[in-house]
């Protein structure tokens, strides 16, 4: 099965070039500039397009139960949703419950995510540490799953005690796996929403109040002095605000292995969303929560000198009406979280690269090959390189198009969003060689995506990441 595109701008986290690339069974396997034509060979025309390598989404929740519920798609709708808006990977988050051993929670996602359409693997959540769940994980690492997740934040239901925390920490150094954390203070906000609730302060902007960025900031060095004690390489998921990220920075300027993620809700939206009126306020309460315009700034700056290093979704889709509208007069029922999966690469491209905010090349290695190289999935993913799997975005920039809920694929009835012009059209994907989406259709079965184990970084390798990134040379 061999697939040929032709006469695109390939774009990669280090280089813009004109070129072909030629596709084998699910691989690439030459990249020159004018192949001649090839018979048996199904050919793309890729003139006027850039090519970038499919991208990958760090932070995706599929199957999550929360706030007595679950968000509303399933691994058809998602990963579908996911490779209209041109991301191949999403790597998703086991989430057991505290009784709940890691074995039967990854049983419980995988006969799950066999559905799913695009490619894909698992975040361990870790709600519970002793010797026994130790040599459970110990069995989910060897399939393939090396970053386990921690949560700083849902004192009740999902944060360690420190000591487990600090005895886990220990468990990750020792066989190099990355640890994620939900970085805020979980007592503090437990504090903080009972009062604003005991007080009749229970309108959507008191999310804000009661996990604000001082609250961030605590968790987030909080769990880097654990991970320094201890060993660990870090990465801070979902960053949020200034104060958060000046803690980060000094943990790696000391030269400690830490890598930073935000989300594009982070980088577009602002709290003052959730001082419209209820039924649109409810629609972007999340944690952390959104943030200052100064924030924002602070965001897109760190991502364009190196200080930010991916970029995802932390898609977590409920519907406005029967979920988060019954909590319409209580921000502390909502159930968390913000759909994006389908809408993170012409975002990032509208508002990062058509303002000279980022390169074309710096985009696609925050959404793409850091994203795969932080994780173990570089350079089959993240990449365009002889050998890496034929993961390709065919992008028309001349095409602008309207977001809206109205023909999204995400199984939401909002989209935060709404009505946003945004540049540029996802207008072929490929999927190891297949023709995903054409045309705003896609063309796969569910099945079609495969789990991707991934192995750990090797303890020998540089731990501390680089400086600076390099510009677009284009
Ligand atoms: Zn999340």
């Amino acid at each position: 099965m061999k697939l040929l595109v032709r006469n695109g701008r390939l774009v990669t986290d280090s280089g813009t070039f004109n070129a072909d690339i030629l596709c084998r069974d699910g691989r690439i396997v030459a990249i020159r500039d004018g192949f001649p034509p090839l018979s048996g060979c199904e050919t793309v025309d890729a003139s006027g397009m850039l090519v970038f390598p499919g991208f990958v989404d760090p932070h995706v929740h599929v199957y999550l139960p929360a706030a007595g519920t679950f968000a509303t798609d399933d691994h058809i709708t998602a990963s579908r949703a996911a490779l209209l808006g041109g991301t191949t990977s999403f790597i998703e988050f086991v989430i057991p419950a505290r009784d709940q051993s890691p074995g039967d929670a990854l049983r419980i996602w995988s006969d799950k995510a066999r559905d799913a359409i695009c490619d894909y693997s698992f975040h361990m959540a870790v709600t519970r540490f002793d010797k026994q769940i130790a040599s459970e994980l110990d069995r989910v690492v060897e399939k393939g799953i090396t970053s386990l997740k921690v949560h700083l934040a849902y004192h009740d239901e999902l944060a360690l005690p420190d000591a487990e925390l600090y005895e886990l920490l220990e468990y990750a150094a020792q066989r190099n796996l990355t640890t994620i954390a939900h970085c805020e203070n979980a007592e503090v906000i437990e504090l903080r929403r009972k009062r604003l609730h005991n007080s009749g302060k229970r309108a959507m902007r008191w999310h804000y109040e009661s996990r604000p960025p001082l609250v961030e900031r605590d968790g987030t060095h909080h769990f880097l002095c654990l991970a320094a004690l201890t060993g660990a390489r870090a990465y801070v998921a979902h960053l949020s605000c200034r104060q958060a990220l000046d803690v980060a920075m000094e943990f790696r300027r000391q030269g400690y292995p830490v890598f930073v993620e935000t989300l594009i809700q982070f980088l577009l939206l602002d709290r003052s969303y959730t001082e419209l009126p209820p039924e649109e306020a409810v629609k972007y309460v999340m944690s952390p929560p959104l943030r200052n315009p100064e924030d924002r700034h602070a965001l897109w700056t760190a991502l364009s000198t190196g200080s930010i290093d991916t970029v995802g979704t932390d898609h977590a889709p409920f519907n406005l009406h029967g979920q988060k509208d019954r909590a319409l007069n209580d921000f502390t029922r909502v159930p968390n979280g913000l759909p994006g999966i389908q809408d993170r690469i012409r975002l990032l491209y509208t508002h990062g690269v058509c303002p000279y905010r980022i390169s074309l090349n710096r985009m696609v290695e925050i959404a793409a090959a850091a994203p795969a190289k932080i994780f173990g999935l570089y350079p089959r993913k993240g990449s365009l390189q002889i050998g890496s799997d034929a993961d390709l975005v065919i992008f028309d920039p001349a095409v602008e198009e309207t977001i809206s809920a109205s023909r999204h694929a995400m199984k939401v009835d909002y989209s935060p969003y709404e009505g946003w012009k945004v540049k540029g059209r996802i207008s072929m994907v490929i999927l190891r060689g297949r023709i995903a989406v054409r045309e705003g259709q896609v063309l796969l079965s569910p099945g079609y995506g495969h789990f991707i184990p991934r192995p750990a970084p090797s303890l020998r390798e540089p731990q501390s990441p680089g400086g600076p990134r390099g510009s677009d040379p284009s």
